[in-house]
């Protein structure tokens, strides 16, 4: 799942097979297929790949909201690990939330992805492998019509962490040889690793940031995200107009209301004042609670008036809808639960 259609080719041809095939094997590795259903390929060439492993993952489980249609996977990595994958069914196509990391070391205190540290980052083909996981669940490859229109960065992990790995796999995801999904349809959500939100630019191009900022001020941000004592607010802030005005993007600040901390009119106002002159959106989330972090979200009410203050002040901003609250759809949840399901069994 690492290799590019260009490696495949070597590969094949090295086998002794013709140049077309490596176009044929790709088509079927990105809907997950395995290679005795690769029917287009002579029966000696499909027990040949058999025996090539695959660095790809299985659907260890999967959880279908009533509410929504929203599918939350579990995917197993070949190594035993698990990672959560979150689809999300729009009008205007189906959007996939991967995760880049097992785990993640950020140490915010409202995620439950970081309560055990980072255990390892992603690969790029095992990041593509969720996305063949889900093509193949709604059986795209008999189809021929992709189905995952567009892909959120916004699981388990820190994508700027592991940045290597991720910006590969964003090139494989927009590549003409590769998944050839827009990067404008593509989203990269970070807490603020400030040098790599500057590099992204000339190494992905045009895909959309998203920042988790959560906290007007430094002491607020500092109390809630270890990482703002690294890059301070003024310095994530810098960043994210830069980014906008290089790209002419728009930028996307992500900021969770936690009740009695960051909710408030003056925290409204200090946040239209941080934003002001930066092309952006706000997108609010009633923090979602995670049983092991003290901390509780605000009413659907009290976010909608945080969004209406944010408006008034000519800040725009939206209460993001949730999607998937019946199948823990915040990051991390759902690895926990089942983590800590299979340790009680055992
Ligand atoms: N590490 C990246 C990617 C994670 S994206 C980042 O920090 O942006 C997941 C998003 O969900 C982030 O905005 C994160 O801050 C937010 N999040 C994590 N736990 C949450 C919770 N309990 N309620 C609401 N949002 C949460």
């Amino acid at each position: 799942m690492d290799m590019t259609m260009t490696d495949i080719d070597e590969l094949l041809v090295s086998w002794g097979e013709p140049r077309y095939r490596a176009k044929q094997v790709y088509k079927w590795l990105n809907s997950s297929v395995a290679p005795k259903n690769m029917s287009n390929l002579p029966l000696q060439l499909r027990e040949k790949l058999a025996q090539v492993p695959f660095g790809s993952s299985k659907v260890h489980d999967k959880f279908l909201s009533k509410r929504d249609g929203t599918v939350k996977y579990l995917f197993e990595l070949e190594d035993g690990n698990l990672v959560e994958g979150v689809l999300m069914r729009y009008h205007h196509g189906n959007t996939v939330c991967i995760s880049t990391q097992v785990g993640c070391k950020m140490g915010c205190a409202f995620c439950a992805s970081t309560l055990d540290g980072c255990v390892r980052n992603l690969r790029p083909g095992e990041m593509l492998s969720f996305i063949a996981q889900i093509e193949k669940d709604h059986e795209a490859e008999l189809t021929g019509v992709r189905f995952v229109t567009n892909i959120v960065l916004m699981g388990s992990g820190e994508p700027l962490d592991n940045y290597d790995n991720v910006v590969n796999f964003l090139k494989r995801c927009t590549a003409e040889d590769g998944l050839q999904i827009s990067a404008r349809n593509i989203s990269l959500s970070t807490c603020g690793l400030v040098p790599k939100i500057y590099t992204l630019i000339d190494d992905a191009p045009n895909v959309t940031l998203s920042i988790s900022l959560h906290a007007p001020t430094n002491e607020q941000r500092d109390a809630i995200m270890p990482i703002n004592k690294v890059y301070p607010i003024e310095a994530v802030i810098r960043a994210a107009k830069h980014y906008a005005e290089t790209t002419k993007r728009r930028v996307i600040f992500e900021y969770a209301l936690i009740e009695g901390q960051n909710a408030s009119f003056e925290d409204a106002k200090a946040l239209s004042s941080l934003l002001r002159g930066i092309i952006c959106h706000v997108n609010l989330i009633p923090l979602n609670p995670v049983k092991e972090r003290s901390l509780s979200g605000v009413t659907k009410n009290s976010a909608e008036q945080f969004a209406k203050w944010l408006n008034d002040l000519h800040i725009s901003a939206t209460v993001r809808r949730e999607m998937g609250t019946d199948i823990d759809g915040a990051c991390g949840q759902l690895r926990r639960r089942v983590i800590n399901e299979l340790c009680d069994k055992n």
